[in-house]
């Protein structure tokens, strides 16, 4: 029997496994066998998948809505690593004024440092 084999990487914990099947499914669902975490596999892109990940996917009806599933999936994910990157406070233009007419005053290049942490403690 001639069977088709997928490799793929888990994006949590990094194993690496093949897996042999007579046809190559558009998505899979399964547990990663050494951390155990959920992973989908659609298209040859391996996804952590959450619950309500895979509940959606379980209740679509066709290869579009899985693919839409994940599009705003992504999307969602993307937006979340987005936030934790967000600086806790807003730079206004005052503080790049005042930042601007520090280092016009730095004569050395400790004064720059200086400025630098003083504006890091703000
Ligand atoms: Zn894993």
């Amino acid at each position: 029997m001639e069977t088709k084999c997928i490799s793929f990487a888990c994006p949590i914990c990094k194993a690496e496994y093949e897996i042999f099947l007579k046809d190559i499914p558009y998505l899979m669902l399964m547990n990663c066998p050494h951390c155990k975490k959920a992973l989908s596999c659609f298209e040859g892109r391996v996804r952590h998948a959450n619950e309500e990940l895979i509940k959606d996917i379980r209740e679509a009806k066709s290869y579009s809505d899985i693919k839409t599933i994940l599009i705003r999936y992504d999307k969602k994910k993307k937006n979340n690593n987005n936030k934790i990157e967000l600086i806790d406070h807003v730079i206004s233009k005052d503080d790049i004024i005042d930042l601007k007419i520090d280092l016009n005053n730095a004569k050395t290049f400790d004064d720059v440092m200086k400025v630098i942490d003083g504006d890091a403690k703000k």
